[in-house]
């Protein structure tokens, strides 16, 4: 399909290579492959992909040096996919700006939402279309008059919660971590205070959750940070 998104694939493992090629081409994406940090550099540069999925285990050079590369020219997505348990890489390739990462062993349905997701908020922005009000589930969002609604009724939010609420509408779908999440809503010089995350994560949880105890869309990225979960 000649309209099809372009995804530039950035991985040394030819067994993940070959499932990645069959799960895009089934779904009739288009894609082009490097398998060094130096092609895959190249390659963004020659294709203008629309994505990016790239391993951080390269045999050239860090994954992390592709995102600083990349992340000087445009914002084009990047799905990192990293091994489970490396929370450390995830969490430096997200601070890098990375949009998001998937951990391996992954599955089809899982990859493609991810990548769909990615494509979408990539969308949003490039065409503002995301608008003032965001809505996800029964939650509406108002962020130019700052208003909150849970189902049919207004929820009063203080400022610290609207803010925190507000960094996560505005990477829909994608994880913010712990560090980003503490320098936006409280300022760089608290980036290391993860305990005023949780206390007023469950504030939210509690003011915005149907089921607060298993939240549907505040979810919690053990070791990373957190997510608003959209679909
Ligand atoms: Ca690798």
């Amino acid at each position: 399909m000649a309209n099809a998104p372009v995804i530039l694939i950035i991985e040394d493992d030819a067994q993940i290579r070959r499932f990645l090629r069959a799960t895009l081409a089934a779904e009739q994406f288009r894609y082009h492959e490097a398998l060094t940090a130096a092609e895959g550099i190249a390659q963004a540069q020659a294709r203008q992909p629309d994505l990016v999925l790239l391993d951080l285990g390269l045999p050239d050079r860090d994954g992390l040096e592709v995102i600083h590369a990349l992340r000087g020219e445009r914002q084009v997505p990047i799905l990192v996919l990293s091994a489970r348990g490396q929370e450390k890489d995830k969490i430096a390739a997200l601070d890098a700006g990375a949009d998001d990462f998937i951990s391996k062993p992954f599955g089809v349905g899982e990859l493609l939402a991810r990548i769909r997701a990615a494509l979408r908020r990539a969308a949003m922005l490039r065409d503002g279309t995301g608008g003032a009000t965001f809505r996800v589930g029964h939650i509406t969002v108002d962020l130019e008059a700052r208003v909150v609604r849970a189902g049919n009724g207004e929820v009063h939010l203080t400022p610290i919660e609207f803010r925190l609420l507000e960094t996560l509408v505005r990477h829909a779908g994608k994880v913010v971590t712990q560090r980003q999440l503490l320098a936006e809503v409280w300022g760089p010089q608290h980036s290391e205070q993860s305990q005023y995350l949780r206390v007023y994560m469950t504030q939210l949880r509690r003011k915005l959750e149907a089921d607060p105890a298993r939240p549907r869309h505040l979810r919690t990225e053990p070791g990373v940070g957190y997510r608003l979960v959209t679909e």
